[in-house]
């Protein structure tokens, strides 16, 4: 019998009221895994009314008390690594080593997030003038909510979630609908901490539940993560409504290797970024712009390499790319395949039509390597989210700077190289929040902040570490006057 799957809300795991439901699919198998619920607005009004009513307590309750519930909650996420690793691979498609580094990032920040109680302390000065202190103190902002992408469904909301309860909000998540498995899972854990009721609420959802968190009066702060049409539409709905937002948006990944880079590394470190996760990643490389004499020695060894992975059903130890994560992505990924050669560009390795014995039905694309797309053109601007390497080559370094400037998103740039100086310049000059200096997916450890610039990002504080304690408090400045201390006892 399918699995019908729930909200939890105020401490209770209860039947949504949706009159619309959406199967969840396995992107491999095509098995319908559960039937998720598109929540009402009155569903998410009920969450945020309880997120609300807790938020009265949680904020009393001392960081140091509040953090102990992390503690037990990396525990517990460490313990069910492997069940939460082999949710993900069979609702979201990637290999099953992708899953558990996606957890171990998660943990990653629950482990940073425990920190909170010296992360949120403010500053003071004494006497500003004779007898009188000011100080500055950070509280929390109320009750605050997660609208998580499909590509990630147990990282995502652990960029923020940790960050937001340990500095004294309440909660509500809003997973992917695609995806909505893990983040049941997750739940069922965080409940085993035993936190207050209300403090974490789970609304599963789409439009209509997400429309209801932009507009609902008890929401103070909102981060989204996703494409950059919707996290542009979430940004302006949000501060509309008076509201702080955090929403990163979609990205197209440039990567320039220069003729002093190692070329080996430079394959391997690459096939990762273009390949892993199905290309499904906001920091995968979508384009790579050889200089020089890189054109010939990086094109053949990545076109072998790419024609080497082994694609299949993630939970096979010896695969090494996955699924797409729909029939539509894949028909999308497929299109703009052929839209990149109707601008022009050669096909080096095409991995239309993919078919895995056993796994007929699954929304398999293989690597796919675009030769000579025009620099301007569609297929080297649209973000495709798939496994798909487009190759662009330029005389030097400094166009291929100039190119990546001339760009849409500024999620991510690398170079390879090894030339200290030539590194030194790509860092300061390259127009992206997340810079890779031989390095493919440059995704910033749990306390530094995932940067995303331009219409990767609409905000001004960004997730995890030190940012996201700046998102999740506001702040209070005191000024104080006391009369010195005359009497004597
Ligand atoms: P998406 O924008 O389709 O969906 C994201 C969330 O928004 C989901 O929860 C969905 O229910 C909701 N949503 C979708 N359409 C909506 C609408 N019209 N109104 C209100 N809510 C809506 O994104 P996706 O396909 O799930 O994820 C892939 C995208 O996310 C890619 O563009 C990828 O680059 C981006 N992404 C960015 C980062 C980053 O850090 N910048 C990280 C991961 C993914």
């Amino acid at each position: 019998m399918t699995t019908i799957l729930r909200n939890y809300i105020d401490g209770e795991w209860c039947e949504s009221d949706a009159t619309e439901w959406l199967d969840v699919v396995n992107p491999a198998t095509t098995e319908v895994l559960a039937r998720v619920p598109l929540s009402s607005a009155a569903e998410v009004d009920r969450a945020a009314q309880a997120a609300a009513a807790a938020f009265v307590n949680w904020r009393r309750t001392p960081a140091g008390d509040r953090v102990q519930y992390l503690f037990k909650l990396k525990i517990l996420l460490e313990e069910n690594l492997d069940e939460l690793a082999q949710t993900i691979t069979q609702e979201c498609g990637k290999t099953l080593a992708e899953s558990i580094g996606e957890m171990r990032r998660a943990i990653e920040n629950v482990e940073v997030a425990c920190g909170i109680p010296i992360l949120i302390q403010g500053y003071n000065s004494e006497d500003i003038a004779r007898g009188i202190d000011e100080l500055m103190i950070r509280q929390p902002v109320g009750v605050a909510a997660v609208i998580a992408p499909f590509n990630f469904p147990g990282m995502i909301p652990f960029w923020f979630l940790p960050y937001a309860i340990a500095c004294g909000n309440t909660y509500l998540i809003k997973p992917s609908e695609k995806v909505p498995l893990t983040m049941q899972k997750v739940m069922h854990l965080l409940e085993k901490t035993g936190l207050p009721k209300g403090v974490v609420n789970l609304v599963n959802g789409a439009k209509e539940a997400v429309d209801a968190i932009l507009d609902h009066p008890q929401i103070r702060a909102i981060s989204f993560v996703g494409s950059t049409p919707v996290a542009r539409y979430v940004y302006s709905r949000a501060t509309a409504n008076g509201k702080r937002a955090q929403c990163q948006g979609g990205a197209k990944n440039p990567v320039i290797v220069l003729p002093d880079a190692d070329i080996e590394m430079t394959t391997r470190i690459m096939a990762d970024s273009a390949f892993g996760c199905a290309g499904q990643r906001c920091l995968a490389a979508s384009v790579a712009v050889t200089v020089g004499e890189a054109r010939q020695t990086f094109t053949e060894a990545i076109a072998e390499v790419a024609q080497a992975r082994i694609v299949g059903y993630g939970l096979d130890q010896s695969v090494q790319m996955g699924p797409v994560i729909t029939q539509q992505s894949r028909n999308r990924i497929e299109e703009l395949i052929q839209k990149g050669a109707a601008e022009g560009a050669n096909i080096l390795i095409d991995g239309r039509k993919t078919k895995i014995t056993g796994f007929e039905q699954g929304y398999f694309v293989r690597p796919t390597i675009l030769q000579n797309i025009a620099p301007e053109g569609e297929i080297a601007r649209t973000e495709i989210f798939g496994p798909v390497l487009s190759l662009i080559h330029l005389e030097t370094i400094d166009e291929a700077i100039a190119l990546i400037n001339r760009g849409q998103y500024g999620n991510m740039a690398c170079l390879f190289t090894s030339s200290g100086a030539a590194a030194r310049k790509f860092r300061y000059e390259a127009e992206a929040g997340n810079i890779g200096i031989n390095i493919g997916v440059a995704a910033p450890m749990a306390f530094f902040p995932f940067s995303g610039w331009k219409d990767s990002f609409f905000g001004d504080l960004h997730g995890q570490g030190r940012q996201a304690v700046e998102f999740f408090t506001q702040t209070k400045v005191v000024v104080e006057r006391w009369q010195e201390w005359t009497r004597k006892f």
